[in-house]
């Protein structure tokens, strides 16, 4: 249901409630009638600093949506900044080994999303550096992965952790982890509800990294964490800003094990991480 409202609002909205959240703000009133007139005043909340930059809600929620469909657009869009605003265990410490711990411990024996019940071993957190400059997303933890607890121990992680020694540096340096923390059966993309339940934990644990980049491995990881539907084509080959953080998107491991012609491309992707990390390019990429 949320993929009505506009991504672009949705982060918006995100981001200012983050904002309010560092000064210390962690309660919200909200004035007015519930539904879609509340989403245009919060909207026009997170852009009061520059009216002229408001941008309208879609003709299809503006004038056509019957008021039952507007009063759930706005009831997800509460929940979904409520869930963000809300205090974290996390933010009582400085120290990023302590604070990804108490997300694990947050996150428990996690059934807020169906994977739960589909199969799933256990749940896969992250691996790595706690303090890493540079962090790896995928899309979910495959069946060796869901084995051994740990992302990306597969043909797939083979391949990353080759790609990793290309930038001259060792697996144990990064930090690696998924949108999802379960497998999701038979190896099947997750599906959006369940991308959207998980990576909230995603996003706390790059929060606390502060990774200076950050490479989204495939269409899942790229689109759930920039919020922007688009082809892998059109994705690839620029920088985002993420937060405090700067973004790049590559092919995962798992997709170019299935077409090596594009080790090229992904290597030509990460030059220009390594680029920004000031790392030395070699002339030989990953084999
Ligand atoms: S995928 Fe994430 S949200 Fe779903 S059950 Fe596993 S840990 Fe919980």
């Amino acid at each position: 249901m949320s993929s009505v409202l506009d991504p672009l609002l949705r982060r918006a909205l995100a981001e200012r409630v983050r904002y309010y959240n560092e000064l210390g703000i962690y309660d919200f009133y909200q004035r007015g009638s519930a539904g879609l007139e509340s989403a245009e005043t919060a909207l026009a909340a997170v852009h009061a600093d520059s009216p002229s930059s408001i941008p309208t809600l879609p003709t299809e929620l503006r004038e056509e949506m019957p008021a039952r469909k507007s009063a759930v657009v706005a009831t997800v869009a509460e929940q979904k900044i409520f869930e963000i605003s809300a205090p974290k265990p996390e933010y009582g410490t400085s120290d990023p080994v302590a604070a990804l711990k108490l997300i694990r411990e947050d996150l428990g024996d996690c059934t807020r999303c169906k994977l739960h019940k589909q199969g799933r071993k256990q749940i896969v957190f992250g691996v790595g550096n706690p303090r890493a400059e540079l962090m790896f997303v995928g899309e979910g933890p495959g069946a060796d992965e869901d084995t051994q607890g740990e992302p990306f121990v597969g043909r797939a992680g083979q391949l990353l952790n080759n790609m990793i020694k290309a930038m001259g540096l060792r697996r144990e340096d990064v930090y690696i982890a998924n949108i999802v923390k379960c497998r999701p059966p038979g190896n099947r993309t997750p599906e959006r509800d369940e991308c959207e339940t998980c990576s909230p934990f995603l996003m706390r644990q790059i929060a606390v990294i502060k990774p200076k980049v950050i490479v989204a491995l495939g269409a899942v990881a790229a689109k759930t964490l920039l919020a922007i539907n688009a082809p892998m084509a059109e994705l690839r080959g620029h920088w985002y800003d993420f937060r405090a953080t700067k973004l790049a998107v590559t092919y995962h491991p798992a997709f170019l094990l299935r077409d090596p012609r594009q080790k090229k491309e992904a290597w030509k992707d990460l030059q220009m991480v390594m680029k920004e990390l000031g790392l030395e390019i070699p002339a030989k990429g990953p084999q």
